[in-house]
C-alpha cells in the first residue's frame, strides 16, 4: 500500500522536484498531494489518511515556526518534515525540538535517498506510536488492578511500581525507583519473624519463576504488617536473555483472617468458646503421643451437670445458656493452662489433664471442681445452685485412644450419678458391666408400668413416746419377672434420668392414696400416707394439678397425704420451690423434707418454706453409737427450732431409740419397728396395732407395741 504524502508549499518548482524524486521510488510507494497554503493543508489533514507531511514554513497564510505548530496541533502523530533553504536550517531544527520527525534542505530535493528516508521516518513513527499505545495500555491496566506489581533490573533495583504496590509498600514510584527491592519490599516469616529472601533475587539468580512461602508477611514502610501471597518471574529480551524480574503480590490478610476464623469455629463451641469434641480429640491424641514418649499419665474428667434439665425447663434456655457460660469460666480456673477444658454439648464437659505425675492427681482437680461449682451462680435475678458428677479415666490404664478414654470416663460419670451425684468416680473395669446393666434396666423399665410390675410396700412411722403408728411411708418395689424384687436404689435414678419417673410417680401417688382410702373404708385408721417425690416430678409443670386430680379421683382427704421431698431438690431453685410448696400447702397437704442433713440447706430458706416435717437422714441415726449422737442431736435441735415435726429414719437398734428419746425426737421409722411390708401385712399391723418385731422378740417395751392413734 502506498503512503499518502502531503506537500505544502507555494513554490511550484519545489513541489515538482519533490514529486519527481518520490515518484522515482522503485516500489512506487508514495501518492503525492500538493497544496499551496496552510489553510488548505489543514483542511486536507482533517479529512485524514495522510502518512507524512512535507511543509515549507513560509506560506502565504502562515510564516515561520507557527506554521509547524498549527500542523502539529492538528496531527501530532503524523510525521512532519520541514523544508528549508540551504542557509536556513536553524528554524528547521527548532521544529524538531517541537516534535517534527526531520527536515529537508532544498539542495537535496532531488536526491535519490529522499524516498528511502521518508519511508523510514513514516515507519519509525508508526512503531513509536504503537509502542506508546502499548505502554499506555499496560500502565492503565497495571494501575487499575488490585495486585501489586514491582519490576526490577538485573541488579534487583526497582524500575517500576504500580499504584497497588505503592499503597501496599508505602513507597511512591518516584521514591522507590533505583532502590534495591529488598529494601522496599521487606518480607519476614509470619511465625519465626525471620527475614525471608525476596523471590525476585532468586528469579534473577536462577532465571525461572518463583513463588513465596505461604506464610510470608510484608513489612510496610510505616512498620505495619501485611500478609501477602506472590509470584515472581524473569523478564526476557527479544533474544531470550534475562533483563530483570517482575513480582506480583496481593494482600491476603482478610482471606487469612477468614481461614483462621473458620478454623476456630470448626474447633470451638460457640456458646462457651471452649474447644469442641473435634479439637478435644486432637489434643488427646497429641497428649497421648507425648505421654507415651515421656512415660507420664493423662487423665480425662467427664462432667455432667446434675439436674441441669430442670433449670432449662423451669427458667428457660437463655438462663441455662448463661449458667453454662458461667460454669465454663469456673472450670477454666480449676485447671492449668496446659490442660484442656472442652464442652461436648448440652451439659457435658470433658477436661483433659496433662503433665500429671500420678494418676491420682486428677482427684485433686475433681475435688476442686466440685467445690468451685458448689458456690451459688448468680444469673440475672436468679441465684442458682448446681452440682456435677465426674467420671475419670486415666491413660494408659483405661484406654489407648481418645474414644475409649472418653467412653470410659463417661461410664465412670454414670457411676458417680448412681452414687448420689455431686461426686467423682475413677473408671473401674467392672463399670462396663454396670453400664450394660443400666441400659438393661432402662429398657425393661419402659414396659414395667404397662405390665403392672410395680408394687408398693409400706413402712410405719411411730410416735417414740407412745409407740403408736402415726402413718405409713409408701416405698416403691419392682417385681421383675426374671430379676425378682428390685429395690428403688437400683432403678429410681435411672427412671429419673430418662423421664420415666413422672408416669411412675403418678402411679405411686394414685396407688398410695387409693390404698389409704381402702384402709379407711376397712375401718383402719391411718394418720397419714407419705409418698416420695423425685426432683423431676416436683419440677414437672403439671405436678400440682396432677396431685389435685389424684386426690379428687381417690377421694382421699388431703390432710392425710404427706409428700416427701429431699432437701437438695428444694434448695435447687428456692423461689420456684416455694411457689410449688405453697400451692400444695394451700391444698391442705403435709410436706416433709426427706434425708434432712445431707444437703446444703440454708436455714433461712427452710424456715420460709411451708414445711411440716423434717426426716433426719438415717446416716445420722446410724452414727449415734460412734459419735455419741452429736450430729443427730444437733439436727433434731435444728428441726425443733424450726418448729417442725422431727422423724428419725433408719432406727434399727434399741440404743438408737433410747438416745433419740432423750433428745425429744418425736417420731421414728426403721427396721426396729418394722421393715417395709406389703399392704395386707400393714393392714394387719394396723388391726393389731403392733409392729412386726414384737411378735418374735416379745417385749414390754412400749415403743414396739405400736398402737393405732
Ligand atoms: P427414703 O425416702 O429415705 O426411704 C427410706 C429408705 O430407708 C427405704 O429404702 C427404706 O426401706 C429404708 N429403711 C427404712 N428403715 C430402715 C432401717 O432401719 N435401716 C435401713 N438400713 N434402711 C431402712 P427403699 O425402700 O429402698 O427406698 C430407697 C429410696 O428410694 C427412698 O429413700 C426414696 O428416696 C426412694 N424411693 C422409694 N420409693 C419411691 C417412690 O415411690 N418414688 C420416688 N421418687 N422415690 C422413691
Ligand atoms: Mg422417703
Ligand atoms: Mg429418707
Amino acid at each position: 500500500m502506498a503512503y499518502q504524502v502531503l506537500i505544502i508549499t507555494s513554490d511550484a518548482t519545489d513541489a515538482k522536484s519533490l514529486e519527481n524524486v518520490l515518484s522515482q521510488s522503485e516500489d512506487g510507494a508514495f501518492d503525492i498531494e500538493w497544496v499551496t497554503c496552510l489553510s488548505d493543508g489543514l483542511e486536507r489533514l482533517r479529512a485524514g489518511d495522510i502518512d507524512a507531511i512535507l511543509v515549507d514554513l513560509f506560506l502565504s497564510d502562515s510564516q515561520g515556526i507557527a506554521t509547524f505548530d498549527q500542523l502539529f496541533a492538528v496531527v501530532p502523530q503524523t510525521p512532519i518534515l520541514a523544508l528549508h533553504a540551504t542557509d536556513n536550517h536553524m528554524l528547521a531544527k527548532e521544529t524538531m525540538q517541537r516534535g517534527a520527525q526531520g527536515h529537508l534542505s532544498k539542495d537535496y530535493f532531488s536526491n535519490s535517498l529522499v524516498p528511502h528516508s521518508l519511508r523510514n521516518i513514516i515507519q519509525r513513527k508508526a512503531v513509536e506510536e504503537s509502542l506508546f499505545i502499548e505502554r499506555t495500555r499496560a500502565e492503565i491496566t497495571l494501575n487499575s488492578i488490585s495486585d501489586a506489581v514491582i519490576s526490577t533490573d538485573m541488579a534487583g533495583n526497582i524500575d517500576y511500581l504500580n499504584t497497588a504496590a505503592e499503597n501496599m509498600t508505602g513507597w511512591l514510584k518516584e521514591e522507590a525507583r533505583g532502590y534495591p527491592i529488598r529494601e522496599v519490599m521487606r518480607i519476614i516469616n509470619s511465625e519465626t519473624y525471620n527475614p525471608v529472601s525476596n523471590p525476585v533475587e532468586l528469579v534473577l539468580q536462577q532465571d525461572k519463576p518463583m513463588t513465596l512461602a505461604a506464610d510470608s508477611i510484608l513489612i510496610r514502610r510505616d512498620g505495619n504488617e501485611v500478609a501477602i501471597e506472590d509470584s515472581a518471574a524473569p523478564i526476557h529480551d527479544s533474544n531470550g536473555r534475562i533483563r530483570g524480574a517482575v513480582i506480583v503480590f496481593h494482600d491476603v490478610t482478610p482471606a487469612r483472617a477468614i481461614v483462621a476464623k473458620m478454623a476456630y469455629l470448626a474447633q470451638h463451641d460457640s456458646l462457651t468458646n471452649l474447644p469442641n469434641r473435634a479439637l478435644l480429640n486432637d489434643r488427646i491424641t497429641q497428649a497421648i503421643e507425648l505421654a507415651k514418649r515421656r512415660g507420664t499419665y493423662l487423665a480425662l474428667l467427664f462432667l455432667d451437670l446434675d439436674n441441669f434439665k430442670h433449670i432449662n425447663d423451669s427458667l428457660g434456655h437463655s438462663t441455662g445458656d448463661k449458667l453454662l457460660q458461667s460454669i465454663a469460666q469456673d472450670l477454666s480456673t480449676c485447671v492449668r493452662s496446659s490442660d484442656t477444658v472442652s464442652r461436648l454439648g448440652g451439659d457435658e464437659f470433658v477436661i483433659l489433664l496433662t503433665q500429671d505425675k500420678h494418676a491420682q492427681d486428677a482427684a485433686l482437680t475433681a475435688d476442686k471442681i466440685l467445690t468451685v461449682l458448689a458456690k451459688p451462680h448468680t444469673i440475672a435475678e436468679h441465684v442458682l445452685y448446681i452440682t456435677t458428677s465426674i467420671g475419670i479415666s486415666v491413660y494408659p490404664a483405661d484406654g489407648q485412644d481418645p474414644e475409649t478414654l472418653i467412653k470410659n470416663a463417661d461410664i465412670a460419670m454414670y457411676h458417680a450419678k448412681e452414687r448420689g451425684r455431686n461426686n467423682y468416680q475413677f473408671f473401674k473395669n467392672d463399670m462396663n458391666l454396670r453400664a450394660f446393666e443400666r441400659l438393661a434396666i432402662e429398657t425393661h423399665l419402659r414396659y414395667a408400668l404397662m405390665r403392672q410390675e410395680f408394687v408398693l410396700y409400706y413402712q410405719p412411722k411411730v410416735n417414740l413416746d407412745s409407740g403408736k403408728i402415726t402413718g405409713a411411708e409408701a416405698l416403691l418395689r419392682w417385681k421383675h419377672p426374671e430379676w425378682g424384687l428390685v429395690l428403688p436404689d437400683r432403678f429410681v435414678q435411672i427412671a429419673e434420668d430418662c423421664g420415666l419417673i413422672v408416669p411412675i410417680g403418678r402411679w405411686v401417688l394414685r396407688e398410695a392414696c387409693a390404698q389409704a382410702k381402702r384402709w379407711e373404708a376397712a375401718g383402719l385408721k391411718l394418720g397419714s400416707i407419705a409418698v416420695n417425690i423425685s426432683a423431676l416430678e416436683f419440677r414437672f409443670k403439671d405436678f400440682v394439678a396432677g396431685v389435685q386430680l389424684i386426690l379428687n379421683e381417690t377421694g382421699l382427704d388431703p390432710c392425710h397425704l404427706q409428700l416427701e421431698i429431699t432437701e437438695s431438690v428444694l434448695m435447687r431453685d428456692v423461689e420456684s420451690s416455694n411457689l410449688i410448696l405453697q400451692q400444695l400447702k394451700n391444698m391442705g397437704i403435709q410436706l416433709a423434707v426427706d434425708d434432712f442433713g445431707t444437703g446444703y440447706s440454708s436455714l433461712s430458706y427452710l424456715h420460709q418454706f411451708s414445711i411440716d416435717i423434717l426426716k433426719i437422714d438415717q446416716s445420722f441415726v446410724r452414727d449415734i453409737s460412734c459419735d455419741n449422737g452429736i450430729i443427730a442431736s444437733a439436727v433434731i435441735a435444728m428441726g425443733a427450732s424450726l418448729k417442725q415435726l422431727v422423724i428419725a429414719e433408719g432406727v434399727e437398734k434399741q440404743d438408737q431409740l433410747a438416745f433419740l428419746k432423750t433428745q425429744h425426737c418425736e417420731e421414728g421409722q426403721g427396721y426396729f419397728f418394722s421393715r417395709p411390708i406389703i399392704a395386707e401385712q400393714f393392714a394387719q399391723l394396723l388391726t393389731t396395732g403392733q409392729c412386726g418385731k414384737q411378735e418374735n422378740q416379745g417385749s414390754n417395751d412400749g415403743y414396739r407395741s405400736a398402737t393405732i392413734e
